[in-house]
């Protein structure tokens, strides 16, 4: 028997519009996970992931006390091996925030958004993918007018993200966020289509 809610996953790099995409979902009256800020929440307030990533990092990271965000990311979008001990230190917990959250769900079924499904191998557990795909100088542009970020920032972060065309075989459904057809059509067709599974 299929386990309702079904879990849907949302992913696509920087900028291509995971964040825009779920509050249509969410105006739909589907609830959204957001995998990144529950990362951002477990590095800001869980005293473990602090100490391990305090650890990990060293005294560059702490400003009185709490880590440093800005210097932690500029430090891991160099290092592609330093990004993957972080996510090892922070993927665990968002793990169980996500378990706990989807256990009070009742929907037909909700929506998991993370620029990092597969990086965190949480895929697997998924009943299907929507991967949201935009042109890459478009994206560029629109997290530079978004974001306090320069442009080589944006592209080392683009860099160490996985490419669109090695997700796209594991992915179910595919919008893309350009700026030729309108969004929430297309948004709303694919609700219709989640709707009947
Ligand atoms: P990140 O990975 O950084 O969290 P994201 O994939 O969640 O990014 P969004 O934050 O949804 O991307 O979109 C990036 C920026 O582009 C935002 O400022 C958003 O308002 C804008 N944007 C996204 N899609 C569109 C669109 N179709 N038309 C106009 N602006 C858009």
């Amino acid at each position: 028997m299929i386990k309702r809610p079904l879990k849907i996953g949302l992913t696509g790099g920087i900028g291509s519009g995971k964040t825009t995409i779920s509050h249509i979902f969410q105006s739909l009256g589907i609830e959204v996970f957001n995998s990144d800020q529950y990362g951002k929440k477990a590095i800001e307030e869980n005293k473990t992931v602090i100490k391990k990533i305090h650890q990990e990092f060293g005294e560059d990271i702490i400003t009185n006390g709490h880590i440093n965000k800005k210097n932690l990311s500029k430090i891991v979008f160099q290092d592609i091996t330093k990004l993957r001990k972080l996510n090892n230190i922070i993927h665990p917990i968002v793990i169980q925030d996500f378990n706990k959250w989807y256990s009070k769900k009742t929907n037909h079924y909700i929506i998991k958004e993370s620029a990092l499904l597969f990086e965190s191998k949480t895929f697997h557990n998924l009943d299907a993918i929507i991967l949201i795909k935009a042109p890459v100088e478009l994206r560029i542009n629109r997290v530079y007018q978004r974001d306090n970020r320069s442009r080589s920032e944006i592209l080392s972060i683009i860099k160490n993200q996985l490419k669109t065309k090695d997700i796209k075989e594991h992915t179910d459904y595919i919008i893309n966020n350009n700026e030729k057809t309108l969004l929430t059509p297309k948004v709303i067709q694919l609700h219709k289509q989640l709707m009947n599974l």
